[in-house]
């Protein structure tokens, strides 16, 4: 899958230190053409503006509500007439919410299903469609460890449910597609240090998320851009329908 033109579409890619933001940067490092998608057209067009001009490769941004399926549908129609074939899409988008379970609404509750679990639905129906024809794709979804350990750091339940909801997604969808030629994978991260738990982390909120950690620290948005970027790789051919756990060993404390 490498040389030739190959577009990585990256959603949630607009946030200055998000991890999407760490991923397109690093596909563009490793030679892919960049879509960076985010609600934040502005940010979104600024991020693949200076990834063009630091990396070199074609790089285009565009605004998008990844829970709209029109939106979706236009930018992703922007993407195929201004870059080379989608190869890669990874749904980075999402929100948290620390609200707790007596107080969840309805209207909020559905909120993060329409981002975290519809958005992931939306974007991948619309790219998958495309991979099939081609008979080539990678694609890669950033669940949670919350999924698996039921939050426990800053989001709840709503959440939780939400990125849980990502890994039956991938499982199913990988069964699906493996015959044309496409792997499906998630992501698991613990906390990383991000501005989605309600801003910048101070030393004292780092050190109280990393506290259950086997090595007693937050993850970079870098470490888990790589991983995202290995596993939309030409080495990852062979693994599909795999959760990663990326989280200084939070998974077994
Ligand atoms: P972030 O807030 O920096 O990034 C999220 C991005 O998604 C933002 O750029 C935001 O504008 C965008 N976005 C939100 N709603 C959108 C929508 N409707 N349509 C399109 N874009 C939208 O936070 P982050 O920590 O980089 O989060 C990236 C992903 O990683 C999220 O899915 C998050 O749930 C997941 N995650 C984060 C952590 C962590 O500790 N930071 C841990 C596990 C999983």
């Amino acid at each position: 899958m490498s040389g030739g033109g190959r577009t990585a579409v990256v959603t949630g890619a607009g946030s200055p230190r998000g991890i999407g933001r760490a991923a397109a940067d690093r596909l563009a490092r490793d030679g892919w053409a960049i879509a960076v998608l985010d609600i934040d057209a502005d940010g979104a067009r600024a991020t693949a503006a200076e990834i063009g001009r630091e990396r070199g490769v074609p790089a285009l941004g565009v605004g998008v509500d990844v829970s709209d399926q029109a939106s979706v549908d236009a930018a992703i129609a922007e993407v195929e007439a201004g870059l080379p074939p989608i190869v890669g899409l990874a749904n980075v988008a999402g929100i948290a919410s620390p609200v707790p379970f007596l107080n969840e609404t309805v209207e909020s509750w559905d909120r993060v299903f329409a981002v975290n679990a519809r958005g992931t639905f939306l974007v991948t129906q619309r790219v998958v469609r495309g991979m099939v024809e081609r008979r080539q794709g990678r694609v890669v979804s950033v669940s949670s460890v919350a999924a698996q350990r039921g939050g426990g750091s800053y989001s709840r339940v709503a959440y939780s449910a939400s990125k849980a909801a990502i890994i039956g997604f991938t499982r199913a969808l990988a069964r699906e597609v493996g015959e044309h030629g496409i792997t499906v994978n998630a992501v698991a991260p613990g906390p990383v240090d991000t501005d989605i738990m309600g801003g910048t982390l101070t030393e004292e909120r780092k050190a109280a998320l990393s506290a259950d950690t086997l090595l007693k620290r937050v993850g970079t948005r870098d470490e888990v851009a790589a991983l995202i970027a290995f596993l939309l790789s030409d080495e990852a051919g062979w693994i599909t329908a795999a959760t990663y756990d990326i989280n200084g060993g939070l998974q077994i404390s």
